[in-house]
């Protein structure tokens, strides 16, 4: 489980993309650690990605992200683990990180994910498990604290099942032992 695995484009990455979906709050730690262990887990490039995130000029367009995200919501088991999700979600574009609402049904992927092929599938992949995970589970409950020390963003146990399994159908077995791995090492179990 060692992370000596990693592509190359990681080495590079020192440091995470401030925030990217607090929109101005103060991230907590706990969240942070959601995107420390996503980076740590050096996920690999799909096909998919390497045949539809095109680089033009330096950057992927966010066209791409949303034929990307579009394709991966048409796959057969897409649709059998998230039935009531397989609508077309909007992706937009736009500066900064990125960000989901699972209400509005509706995916930024900002210019800090579309330099590389790698950052911008797993941007993609990231936030598509929280369209497909809302914040308020069944019975309309809050699945963690909104703000303060226990919250995680978003990134609560329920978001990081379905992103492991969404990794999992995507990037492959290996990949998704390795983001569970590193989940646990961050602190945020996937285990029941
Ligand atoms: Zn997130």
């Amino acid at each position: 489980m060692a992370n000596s695995a990693s592509p190359p484009e990681f080495n590079s990455l020192r440091r995470l993309p401030a925030t990217p979906e607090a929109g101005g709050i103060r991230t907590t730690r706990l969240q942070e650690a959601a995107y420390n262990a996503q980076l740590a887990a050096g996920l690999p490039i799909s096909n998919l990605a390497r045949a539809v995130l095109i680089k033009e000029n330096g950057i992927i367009n966010f066209h791409h992200c949303a034929s990307y995200i579009h394709a991966v919501q048409q796959m057969e088991w897409f649709a059998a683990a998230f039935r009531t999700y397989t609508g077309p979600v909007t992706v937009v574009g736009g500066k900064g990180g990125s960000h989901a609402s699972a209400v509005d049904r509706r995916i930024k992927i900002g210019t800090d994910s579309r330099y590389n092929v790698s950052q911008c599938e797993q941007a993609c992949l990231h936030e598509l498990a929280h369209i497909v995970t809302p914040d308020y589970g069944p019975g309309q409950e809050l699945r963690e604290p909104p703000r303060g020390r226990g919250s995680r963003k978003g990134h609560h146990h329920a978001w990081r099942v379905n992103f492991v399994l969404i990794v999992r159908k995507t990037l492959g077995k290996q990949a998704a032992l390795l983001l569970r791995y590193e989940f646990d090492q961050w602190g945020l179990p996937t285990s029941k």
